[in-house]
């Protein structure tokens, strides 16, 4: 059954222009897109979105990263699309992701990570609804 993920393009990636190569990726790898859209998070919006990490040490980092510039975000199709884009962006340390993964590519480190999937079909309905 086909299943949805929320994808984000996060402001490193962006600031770098992997855009385009990142979305390339995606559809390789057999997504279809059924909505984006491009938009800069204001510091509500950033701390909303990321409420569950806010005990957290790096939280405020975070948010001061996520509102630093534009992101895209996209809803995701596919069969097991949540396991496979998770899959597919590699682990949130990109010094850990394996070849081939889109964190490996493209992201920096543990924070500017470039890319953000949902982490469950509950949470990606949760955050679907959040951006579209
Ligand atoms: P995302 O939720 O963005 O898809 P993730 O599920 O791999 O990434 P989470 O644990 O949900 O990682 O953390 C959310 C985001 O917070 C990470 O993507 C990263 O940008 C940042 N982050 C997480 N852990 C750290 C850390 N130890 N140091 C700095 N930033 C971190
Ligand atoms: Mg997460």
């Amino acid at each position: 059954m086909k299943e949805q993920t929320l994808a984000l393009i996060k402001p490193d990636a962006i600031a770098k222009r992997y855009q385009g190569l990142i979305i390339h990726e995606i559809l390789e790898a057999g997504f279809e897109i059924k909505a984006m859209k491009m938009l800069h998070l204001t510091e509500e919006g950033a701390k909303a979105f990321y409420a569950v990490h806010k005990e957290k040490e790096f939280y405020e980092p975070l948010v001061e990263f996520m509102t630093s510039g534009s992101i895209i975000a996209m809803i995701l199709e596919k069969e097991n699309a949540v396991a496979d884009y998770r899959e597919l962006m590699g682990p949130t340390d990109p010094g850990a992701a394996a070849e081939g993964t889109l964190r490996r590519k493209f992201a920096e480190t543990t924070r500017r990570n470039a890319v953000h999937g949902s982490d469950s079909p509950d949470n990606a309905k949760k955050e679907i609804a959040f951006f579209f």
